[in-house]
């Protein structure tokens, strides 16, 4: 990836319905009638990690086809290396597709198919397209040449077959040690795709699977794996990203001499790889080795901290499974990788919450204002309507009393011109209540405001004869005695760099990480319709931003967590 890359930051044509590429090669396999009209995909993560946005991206392609052309996507755990999967992986991938809204066909493992593939292996170094190598990586990789010169071919590279076999079944019964020798397929030292130069295909690890056990002593790589799971499924489209276009040919050519072992299948059956860009998104990474590094150094809470990138990470900030999936659809699909600005993902999850999130009051940094000539004791009933967007919105009750709290920075003593809100003289509307002319203030010994005073008109309500009068200014508020204590926790861009994956290669992780990406209020105050919300609602604070519950939330304690301002407001800091 290169710094130089453009970023996306808008979309153009926005409701363009025209069909992607990856839709044009499928409606022209069905219109050639390739593979009897049947349309299957697969969704295949390694379970070393948890999903993240860019996963996404690759779930609505790979479930997006096949529901929209009558097919079935399966869920592939493609658990070929045991050194770095685990269990806890395989449980959080189903449980973030289901959330994004997805429905598999049947679920499958890679490793379903070790005896498949092992035997597979076999027969190639039978057929002499294989041989064990007993090189080091380090020869072995010295060897590869350019893609302008050919490599060198391994010394081994002619031993007998017989020996060869012996020694695979060596490697698999654990009678060598990790990294003695590997088997190589034997195809062109000389191919101008560096891809064919004697591919590694099987490995020796010593590691137990979290399913197969200890029952295997070598593993298949990538590229020995996927085309021939895609295979033995009868898949006919294998969509992935564009660094696998290289990797197309050995795939194809894998599958070529799968089909002259494996009779059992329909005539003129082969899987297509098709390629499409994979999401970068700005001032985040995609990948999961340096996602894992994030958890494992404690720079976040874990895969599921509102800052990480990952789906349950935007599950638990708020982020709903339609605002993620219109991203998608938005950002669409090409054949050139490109940076989309994280901005766009906000826009998204804005335009969506503003359907949908409940509409309730909080006030993150108070200041109490007392309406001084409003009696003592009093209070009222007012109504709130729940979703000014929805129709058929509900709405509940907020309290009016005299004591009120307000947001600090809607009080200005000596106020700009421009300055609508509470300033002395001044008159302002408290949302859905009444309008009030602020009086003064008291201030501490250190001239810090502690109370603000003003006094209210009643005839101003809501249905009496001065209610509509105009004034600039409408601030929200919560009752001082009914609203409750929250924490509330806001969050910004995890990194500081626009291109953290790019700027990781020549400094620490920790040195590129915004410092003011989590601020936690301790002293919020939030009405009791909001104290009632639960985990996996939406709720939006007027005129302060979108929020939702916090699992970490008790009922003596309240936290919520900040989803997205109410505006864009993030400044290009370091540039
Ligand atoms: P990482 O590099 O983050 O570990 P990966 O590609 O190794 O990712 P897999 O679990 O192998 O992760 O990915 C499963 C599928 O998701 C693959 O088809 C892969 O191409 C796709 N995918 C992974 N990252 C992205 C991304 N950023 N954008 C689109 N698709 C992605
Ligand atoms: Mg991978």
């Amino acid at each position: 990836m290169t710094t130089e890359r453009e970023v996306t930051t808008t979309i153009e044509n926005e409701d363009k319905k025209s069909l992607n590429f990856v839709e044009q090669i499928v409606e022209g396999d069905l219109r050639a009638g390739k593979n009897d009209g049947r349309i299957q995909t697969r969704f295949p993560p390694e379970p070393n990690g948890y999903l993240h946005i860019g996963h996404a991206k690759a779930i609505c392609m790979d479930f997006g086809i096949a529901e929209n052309y009558g097919g079935v996507c399966n869920l592939r755990f493609d658990d070929t290396n045991p050194t770095k999967e685990d269990v806890e992986y395989v449980d959080a991938i189903r449980e973030d597709i289901e959330w994004l809204g997805f429905h598999w066909g049947n679920i499958y493992y890679a490793s379903d198919y070790f005896e498949r593939l092992y035997q597979f292996a076999e027969e190639l170094i039978r057929a002499g397209h294989a041989y064990v190598d007993e090189q080091t990586a380090e020869e072995i990789a010295a060897q590869k040449g350019t893609p302008t010169t050919p490599g060198v071919a391994s010394p081994y590279r002619d031993r007998p077959i017989e020996e060869s076999l012996d020694l695979f079944r060596r490697m698999n019964a654990g009678e060598f040690p990790e990294g003695a020798m590997i088997v190589r397929a034997k195809i062109d030292m000389a191919s101008s795709n560096m891809h064919f130069r004697d591919p590694i295909i099987y490995r020796i690890i010593k590691v137990p699977h979290h399913r197969t056990g200890t029952k295997w002593g070598v593993y298949p790589m990538y590229d020995f794996a996927h085309g021939q799971s895609d295979f033995f499924e009868g898949v006919t489209h294998s969509i992935c990203t564009l660094e696998f276009e290289v990797h197309r040919p050995l795939y194809d050519y894998f599958v070529d001499l799968l089909k002259k072992v494996e009779p059992n299948h329909p005539e003129g059956y082969r899987p297509r790889q098709i390629e499409f860009n994979r999401l970068n998104l700005t001032y985040t990474m995609m990948s999961k080795r340096k996602l894992l590094q994030l958890v494992q150094e404690g720079h976040v809470a874990g895969w599921d901290d509102p800052r990480m990138p990952t789906i349950c990470g935007l599950r638990r900030r708020g982020y709903t499974p339609e605002s993620i999936r219109s991203f998608i659809d938005k950002i669409g699909y090409t054949k050139y990788d490109g940076i989309i600005d994280m901005a766009l993902l906000e826009h998204a999850v804005r335009e969506d919450l503003n359907r949908h999130a409940l509409r309730g009051s909080a006030v993150l940094d108070p200041v109490r204002l007392i309406i001084t000539n409003y009696p003592e004791g009093q209070t009222e009933d007012m109504s709130f309507l729940n979703n000014p967007e929805d129709p058929n919105s509900d709405s509940h009750i907020i309290r009016f009393s005299r004591e009120l709290f307000i947001e600090r920075e809607d009080f200005m003593e000596d106020a700009p011109k421009k300055y609508f809100r509470m300033t002395p003289g001044q008159e302002v509307r408290l949302k859905s209540a009444y309008i009030v002319r602020c009086t003064g203030c008291k201030k501490d010994e250190n001239g810090h405001v502690i109370e603000v005073y003003a006094e209210y008109d009643p005839e101003t309500l809501s249905g009496r004869p001065e209610s509509n009068r105009k004034v600039k200014g409408t601030i929200h508020w919560v009752s001082a005695t009914d609203s409750v204590p929250a924490e509330v926790r806001l969050y910004d861009r995890l990194f500081l760099d626009e291109n953290p994956s790019e700027a990781a290669k020549d400094k620490e992780l920790a040195e590129l990480l915004n410092p003011e990406s989590l601020t936690i209020v301790r002293e919020a105050r939030v009405e009791p319709f909001l104290a009632q919300a639960k985990c996996g609602e939406y709720y939006q604070f007027q005129r302060v931003g979108y929020f939702c519950v916090d699992p970490d939330s008790r009922p003596d304690h309240l936290v919520f967590n900040r989803t997205v301002s109410l505006k864009d407001t993030w400044k290009k800091v370091n540039k």
